[in-house]
């Protein structure tokens, strides 16, 4: 079968998919898979639906997670013990966006549930909210990357459409996103943290604020003063937005 053949109904059972896990992704542009001589066990897909609004044809939360921990679309596939796609609950007022699972995450399958996520949760706590009660935690990255690196762009953008997917079903009031990573891909900018925080964007309507990321607090202290001028700014809002809405 010639490589165009091959492409074109790769092509067609990609729309399939798309359409039974019940939204839409960019089209599928990654052509070297279909190589003869390059046969991967785990399909490494380009895939970027930063422009593309995802639809989620009334799927819940638990059947895009089911989806997500399936997934083989990166390399991270290889590597993982578990696959994170969040936590939280089903109608939050913030979805709080990490960067990647680590260690602990990636045996428990459990997004934060390590040394960041323990302050994590104390920095929730300071501004009232919970993942048990009034968030829902998510990543960039569903599964780990190895030796807790970056993860690389082709993992964010073959991962990204899943998060996209979270936030269209969740659909929270605020997104909180924590540190570099998160910020810079949901806002899809280069732009420093440092300059990020402070200040809202807009998510597609939805007040997003980047803070620093738990790990570089714990890592440098002088960067708890500014993150939690972030948290208290983001409660204003919050409050401002939930008094408006009750
Ligand atoms: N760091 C993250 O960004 N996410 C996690 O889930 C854990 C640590």
């Amino acid at each position: 079968m010639k490589k165009e053949e091959k492409e074109a109904i790769y092509n067609l059972l990609k729309t399939a998919d798309s359409y039974a896990c019940g939204y839409v992704r960019k089209p599928f542009q990654n052509t070297s898979v279909f190589s003869d001589d390059e046969v991967e066990e785990v399909v490494v897909e380009q895939v970027s639906s930063q422009t593309t609004e995802p639809v989620s044809h009334g799927m819940s939360i638990s059947e895009l997670n089911a989806k997500i921990l399936r997934c083989t679309r990166c390399q991270l596939a290889r590597t993982r013990n578990n696959v994170v796609p969040g936590q939280g609950v089903e109608n939050p007022l913030v979805l709080v966006v990490g960067e990647g699972p680590g260690y602990d995450e990636d045996i428990q399958g459990m997004p934060f549930v390590g040394k960041a996520g323990k302050l994590l949760d104390k920095m929730l706590a300071a501004i009232q909210l919970d993942r048990n009660q009034n968030c829902y935690i998510a990543n960039i990255v569903k599964c780990r990357p190895p030796n807790n690196r970056d993860p690389l762009p082709e993992e964010q953008a073959a991962c990204i459409s899943f998060l996209e997917a979270q936030i269209h079903i969740l659909k929270p009031k605020m997104i909180l996103c924590m540190g570099r990573i998160s910020g810079q891909k949901l806002l899809n900018t280069d732009t420093p943290v440092g300059q990020l925080r402070g200040s809202f964007h807009d998510y597609n309507g939805i007040p997003l604020l980047v803070t620093y990321h738990p790990s570089a607090l714990l890592r440098n202290e002088s960067l708890k003063r500014p993150a939690w001028e972030d948290l208290k700014l983001f409660k204003r809002k919050l409050d401002q937005i939930t008094a408006t809405t009750n």
